[in-house]
């Protein structure tokens, strides 16, 4: 069901606050994590002013290692929830396990499956049988043919609304970037598939400086959408502090994106 061949046009999902697929151009920002109350209502403040739809940050982080903050949960949840209803955006946020559903449910717009759960197929199921959206990232040891497969799980148990996120796959120099951006997924995605495809590059580079270049490639591309992560304080972030850029960082990187799309 994901093959263009399938189904030719564009999907386009509709949630409360904005469209993604199609010609649409989706930026989604936030936080890595929710830290306070205080932090995400200020957060979703800039997020709003730059023409962002969707507020993201994780409650349940993904760890690498299990001593790291982990999320506030439920606490984070609920602030999420609050502040994007009060800047009028839409909640994004990541679930792990299935476990979580009901109470994630409960607050989120669209669930966040991340690289590291690209497969777990237990949970994709599970968020195929229901209708929110659902944007879906590519593991970072994934081919291709493997993320058009973990889509196919969500859509064939019955939820149409899926978008992908190219986030970097692992290659062998982590030097200088976190991970190696493939940028042709974009192109050859969007030949094999009608589903909106969307790119992280915050993940991809791992490094603040490098977040403005990969987004401005990924809209001359043809990325239908940006994930980027955002803080007022990036040296202070609980989490990936290192690839967080400003507020007035992501305004500029907007008003470019714009240009080139404009020139395409
Ligand atoms: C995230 O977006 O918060 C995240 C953990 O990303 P990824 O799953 O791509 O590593």
């Amino acid at each position: 069901q994901a093959s263009r061949q399938w189904h030719p046009e564009d999907t386009i999902i509709k949630t409360a606050h904005t469209r993604l697929g199609g010609n649409q151009f989706t930026l989604i920002a936030g936080p890595d994590s929710i830290e306070s109350v205080d932090h995400i209502f200020a957060m979703a403040d800039a997020v709003k002013h730059t023409g962002a739809t969707i507020l993201r940050g994780g409650s349940f982080k993904p760890r690498t290692n299990p001593y790291s903050f982990q999320g506030y949960g439920e606490a984070g949840l609920k602030a999420h929830r609050a502040a994007a209803d009060a800047f009028e955006l839409d909640m994004m946020t990541e679930i792990m396990d299935t476990r979580d559903f009901a109470l994630i449910d409960g607050y989120t717009d669209i669930f966040q499956v991340g690289a590291r759960n690209m497969q777990n197929f237990s949970l994709l199921k599970q968020l195929g049988a229901q209708q929110k959206p659902v944007g879906l990232k590519r593991g970072m040891s994934a081919t291709i043919d493997d993320l058009l497969n973990a889509a196919e799980y969500i859509l064939a148990a019955g939820n149409p609304n899926v978008f992908l996120i190219e986030r970097g796959i692992r290659t062998f120099d982590h030097q200088y970037t976190r991970n190696t951006l493939d940028i042709a997924a974009v192109p050859v995605l969007q030949k094999l598939t009608h589903l909106p495809v969307l790119i992280d590059p915050s993940h991809a580079a791992g490094a603040h400086d490098l977040v403005a270049p990969l987004a401005l490639a990924s809209a001359a591309i043809g990325a239908q959408g940006l994930m980027i992560e955002i803080h007022d304080h990036p040296k202070e972030a609980l989490v990936d502090g290192a690839q967080a850029i400003t507020p007035a960082e992501l305004e500029k990187i907007m008003q470019q994106t714009q240009a080139i799309r404009l020139s395409l």
